[in-house]
C-alpha cells in the first residue's frame, strides 16, 4: 500500500501512470502533477474505472521549490517519481529533502539555461576536470548524497531505460555470469519507423541535444571525447536486422564507470536512419538547435524550443510507428579464470505497446522502469538513505519484475561483439 507523487504527465509519465495503475496491490493512490493540469486530467478520465488505484491530480511547476514543497505537504505521498524534465531534478530533490520523501528519477540534471554564467562557470571547470562535455552529468545530483543520508531519505537515480534497465543488465551479470567485467558496450537500437520524414522518439529538446553533442567514451579510467557521430558501426541486432549505429556520450556510463570495479571501457551506440541524420545536420546548421534565447519580432525565443513546437509530439506516434526496438548490453571479462562474452537486452514491439497503454516503444522502455523503481524504493527493497544509481542495488528483484511487467530479457552467451 503506497502513495506515489508522479511529476510530469508526457510521453514516458503516461506509461508509468498506467503501468502503477495495473500494480495497484503496490500503488494504492498516485497523483499526476504536471504544468499543464488538463493533460493530468485527461489521464485519470482514461484510468477510471479500469484500476483500483484512487487518481487525484494537480497543477504543478516543478521549478518552483516551494509550490513543490506545498503539494507533497498536502498530499503526502510516500515518494515522488520524476518524469518531467531533468531542469527540474534538483527543484525536485530539493523538495523531496524539505519534505523527507523518497524521489526516483529518469534521467540526471541537465542546465535549462547554459548561457548562465554561474552554471557556465561550473560546468567549463567540469569539463576540464573530467574531459567530456555534455551538458548533463551525475555531480550535481551526487552532491546531495549527505543530505538525502542524513534526512534518511532515498534518492533513486536513473530509473529509465538507458540509463535505468542498461544498468540493471550490468549489476545482473557482474552478480551471476563475471568475477570482473572489462568491457561494456550499450547498444540501443531503435528499428521502428513513425513514417514522418523527421520526428523525434522522445522530447526533442532534450533528445537533440543528446544526439548532437560530441561522442565520448570511457577507455583506462578516462574519457575519451570524439566529434558528434564519428564513430560508426553496423550491429546484426536479434528481431530487428541489420543496422548502422554510433558512438554517443551517455549518462550510465558515468556511474558505471564508478561502480564496476576493474572496468576497462564502456561505449553507447545509438542507430539512426540516414534521413534522421540528413534532417539533424541540416537543422544544426541553420542553428535551429541553439540553446540560448535569440531576439524575433520582438520577442525572445529558444531556437530548439521553437522547432520542438513544430516537430510532432513524440506522445501522438503510436499509432504510427511499427517494428521493434532491441536494447540491451554486451560484456565481456572473466569468470572462474575464463574469458567470456553475453550479451542482455530486451525486444519491444511498437505496435504491442500500443495496443497495452496506447504509446510506443520508446515511452514503454522508460515508463515501465520508472514503475519498476518506485516500486522497489516505496516496498523497501531498494530504500537505503542516500543518493543512488541503480546498478547499486541488488539487481535480482529488478530483473524479476521486468519479465513481469512487459520488459522481458534475454542472456545470450558467445554473441557476435562490436569492434
Ligand atoms: P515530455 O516532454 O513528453 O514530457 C515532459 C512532461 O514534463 C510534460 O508533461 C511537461 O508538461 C512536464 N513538465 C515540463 N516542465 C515542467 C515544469 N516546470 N513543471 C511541471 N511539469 C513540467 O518528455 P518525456 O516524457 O519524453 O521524457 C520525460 C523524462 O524521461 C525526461 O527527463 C527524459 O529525459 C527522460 N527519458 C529517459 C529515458 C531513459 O531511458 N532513461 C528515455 C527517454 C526519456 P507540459 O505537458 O506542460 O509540457
Amino acid at each position: 500500500m503506497s502513495r506515489l507523487l508522479i511529476i510530469g504527465c508526457g510521453g514516458v509519465a503516461q506509461v508509468a501512470i498506467q503501468k502503477c495503475c495495473q500494480n495497484s496491490e503496490v500503488f494504492t493512490e498516485i497523483m499526476i502533477a504536471s504544468r499543464t493540469k488538463s493533460k493530468c486530467d485527461e489521464m485519470k478520465a482514461r484510468l477510471e474505472g479500469k484500476t483500483n488505484t484512487l487518481i487525484e491530480t494537480a497543477q504543478v511547476d516543478a521549478d518552483k521549490v516551494e509550490e513543490l514543497i506545498a503539494l507533497i505537504q498536502s498530499y503526502q505521498p510516500d515518494a515522488v517519481l520524476n518524469v518531467a524534465l531533468p531542469y527540474q531534478d534538483l527543484t525536485i530533490m530539493d523538495a523531496c529533502l524539505a519534505c523527507k520523501v523518497d524521489y526516483i528519477d529518469t534521467a540526471n540534471y541537465e542546465a535549462e539555461d547554459t548561457e548562465d554564467p554561474v552554471w557556465r562557470a561550473i560546468y567549463e571547470k567540469r569539463c576540464k576536470e573530467l574531459g567530456f562535455s555534455a551538458y548533463f552529468d551525475y555531480s550535481w545530483q551526487w552532491a546531495y548524497r549527505e543530505r538525502f543520508e542524513e534526512a534518511g531519505i532515498t534518492a533513486l537515480l536513473g530509473s529509465g531505460f538507458d540509463p535505468g534497465v542498461t544498468s540493471v543488465y550490468t549489476a545482473y551479470a557482474l552478480k551471476h555470469y563475471f568475477d570482473e567485467i572489462h568491457t561494456i558496450d550499450i547498444l540501443d537500437c531503435n528499428g521502428g519507423d513513425h513514417g514522418y520524414a523527421f520526428a523525434t522518439n522522445f522530447n526533442p529538446e532534450i533528445n537533440l541535444r543528446e544526439v548532437s553533442a560530441p561522442g565520448s567514451y570511457w577507455e583506462d579510467g578516462r574519457w575519451v571525447e570524439v566529434a558528434p557521430m564519428s564513430i560508426k558501426r553496423t550491429y546484426d541486432f536479434p528481431e530487428v536486422g541489420m543496422k548502422d549505429m554510433y558512438l554517443l556520450h551517455h549518462e550510465e556510463i558515468e556511474s558505471l564507470a564508478k561502480n564496476v570495479p576493474g572496468i576497462k571501457r564502456i561505449r553507447f551506440f545509438m542507430t539512426f536512419g540516414q534521413s534522421y541524420l540528413d534532417h539533424m545536420r541540416c537543422l544544426e546548421d541553420v542553428g535551429m538547435l541553439g540553446t540560448a534565447p535569440i531576439m524575433f519580432e520582438g520577442r525572445e525565443i529558444v531556437p530548439i524550443q521553437f522547432l520542438k513546437a513544430l516537430l510532432p509530439d513524440p506522445a501522438t506516434l503510436g499509432p504510427r510507428t511499427v517494428g521493434k526496438t532491441n536494447i540491451g548490453c554486451i560484456f565481456t571479462g572473466v569468470k572462474d579464470g575464463v574469458e567470456k562474452t553475453i550479451y542482455i537486452y530486451n525486444v519491444c514491439d511498437h505496435q504491442e505497446c500500443y495496443k497495452e497503454v496506447g504509446s510506443q516503444a520508446i515511452s514503454y522502455t522508460t515508463g515501465v522502469p520508472a514503475m519498476i523503481g518506485a516500486m522497489l524504493v516505496v516496498n523497501g527493497a531498494w530504500k537505503k538513505p542516500g543518493v543512488f544509481n541503480v546498478e547499486e542495488f541488488d539487481p535480482d528483484p529488478y530483473m524479476d519484475a521486468l519479465n513481469q511487467w512487459g520488459l522481458p530479457w534475454v542472456v545470450c552467451e558467445n554473441p557476435k561483439v562490436v569492434e
